[in-house]
């Protein structure tokens, strides 16, 4: 059982002293039946539906601090939520007695380029940081996707391909400005409330809302970054090719190999729709003559396709194709300690599981193995490669189809599997999360009790 699950029970006749409560805030909290209300609480993954209690949409920190008092009142919980990414995870909790709180309107980023840092607001999303670091010849370690929030992604660890040269985004954070179950503002760091920067480092939004965060950047203004595309007929070739090369590539080289199944989609270019397609994408921080070097193997397997070359670094959000809209979907993961031939054979039979979109392995190793000294809860992660499976859940009826195939696609390489997760990956009700926490769990539930006694805020990834 996850502390989630002891949720405050809320008697009926404290509903109606609830949402008078939140009605003082005005136009800060929406209740059922109000305009915008439904739009506040879809999230990312239009998979999911959320029904909880009311959404608050804070425009600052002296916001969240309210409606954080309010709720604390009124015998509510606090979801924080920046953009429902990971809301499949959420939906193993019960909402009907939360606030979600949409850190939404909460953006905005202030670079400091000789500090090579940067303060970011509470509901930001990689794209803003980008924007911002760019013309400063700074960038940072974000994940695939542009419009994943930065607060989400690093307190719950954060892979990059960035990522095996310079470790789990996690540790890039410097200060965490949090609104504690207290109702006040803290800022946690190495120097200040360091058993909460620590917890916050992993723990993420079990400990409170957070306003902004400070993190360091990387100093690095163009990549050598792209992919390489092949029909689906060569996905044995190419994956046996990928995991050898993988095996000795250097840490400066962080790539994922895909088996895709895009539908026939008019918006999707001619040569994506309706295709069947292995892909090689992702970064080498060298020279090009270097990256060209390295990827002289992969290439001599003739791609259809090829844009390996030097971007800017902002534009490395793009490499991945992920959806650029919200969409519906459902995932399962597993880390694997190794791929010999045998599991990249079962890796490839897998990807024909009906019903799956795509079947991904993201390289890892390197600096995403080591712990810094300082590191928080979670700084580290564990095997050489994640396995991530996705369905598309274009209608409601369509989720235990889409689950079951992504459950066995992930199941099929189930001998390779080791005791680890990806805690940006959970985004699935009945993960087991103590993986993704491991042997930090037992520290952070002890400090979710002095920090949350009452189990206040409610997160994706509880601990
Ligand atoms: C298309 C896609 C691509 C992705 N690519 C990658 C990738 O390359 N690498 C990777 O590591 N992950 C990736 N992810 C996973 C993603 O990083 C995680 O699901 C992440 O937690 C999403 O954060 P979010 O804030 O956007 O989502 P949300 O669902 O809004 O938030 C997830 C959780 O983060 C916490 N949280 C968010 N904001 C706050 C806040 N302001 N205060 C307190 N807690 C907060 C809460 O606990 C919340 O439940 C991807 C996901 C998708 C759907």
């Amino acid at each position: 059982m996850s502390l989630n699950d002891l949720a405050i029970d809320v008697p009926h006749a404290a509903a109606g002293a609830a949402v008078a409560e939140l009605r003082a805030l005005g136009d800060k909290v929406l209740l059922p039946g109000d305009a915008g209300f439904d739009a506040a609480r879809t999230p990312w993954n239009l998979a999911v539906v959320q029904n909880p209690f009311a959404v608050a949409v804070p425009r600052s920190a002296a916001d969240v601090v309210d409606v954080v008092r309010a709720a604390v009142l009124s015998g509510l919980r606090i979801a924080p939520q920046s953009t429902g990414h990971a809301a499949a995870a959420l939906s193993e909790t019960d909402l009907t007695h939360t606030v979600i709180v949409s850190l939404k309107g909460l953006r905005g980023v202030e670079v400091d380029p000789q500090a090579r840092t940067a303060r970011v607001l509470g509901g930001s999303l990689w794209n803003d940081v980008l924007e911002a670091a760019a013309p400063h010849g700074l960038t940072a370690p974000h994940g695939s996707a542009g419009d994943v929030s930065v607060v989400g992604y690093l307190l719950n660890g954060g892979l990059s391909f960035y990522g095996r040269a310079h470790g789990l985004a996690v540790n890039t954070v410097r200060a965490v400005e949090v609104v504690t179950a207290d109702g006040t503002v803290v800022r946690a760091s190495a120097d200040e409330h360091t058993d909460l920067f620590w917890a916050l480092r992993g723990g993420s939004g079990a400990f409170g809302v957070v306003v902004a965060i400070e993190i360091d950047l990387l100093p690095i203004a163009d990549i050598f970054a792209g992919m390489l595309l092949w029909d689906a007929v060569h996905a044995g070739e190419v994956a046996r090719a990928w995991a050898q090369w993988t095996a000795t590539a250097p840490e400066s080289a962080t790539t994922a190999l895909r088996i895709l199944h895009l539908p026939p989609l008019p918006e999707l270019p001619p040569f994506l729709s309706g295709r069947s397609l292995v892909v090689i994408d992702g970064a080498i921080e060298e020279t090009d003559a270097a990256a060209s070097a390295l990827l002289e193997p992969l290439r001599a397997l003739q791609p259809e396709m090829d844009t390996f070359a030097r971007i800017p670094a902002p534009a490395l959000v793009q490499v991945h194709m992920d959806p650029p809209e919200p969409s519906p979907s459902a995932t399962w993961h597993a880390m694997l300690g190794e791929l010999p031939g045998d599991a990249v054979d079962a890796f490839v039979a897998a990807a024909d599981e009906p019903g799956l979109f795509v079947h991904e392995l993201r390289h890892l190793g390197g600096a995403l193995n080591r712990r810094p000294a300082q590191g928080g809860a979670v700084s580290s992660l564990a095997g050489e490669y994640a396995l991530h499976a996705v369905a598309m859940v274009p209608v409601p009826e369509a989720a235990p189809a889409a689950t079951a195939a992504v459950h066995a696609a992930v199941a099929a390489l189930a001998a390779w599997h080791i005791d680890a997760l990806a805690l940006t990956f959970v985004d699935a009700p009945g993960a087991d999360r103590s993986l993704g926490f491991g042997a930090a769990r037992a520290r952070l539930r002890a400090l979710k009790l002095d920090y949350d006694p009452a189990n206040l805020f409610a997160a994706a990834r509880p601990v």
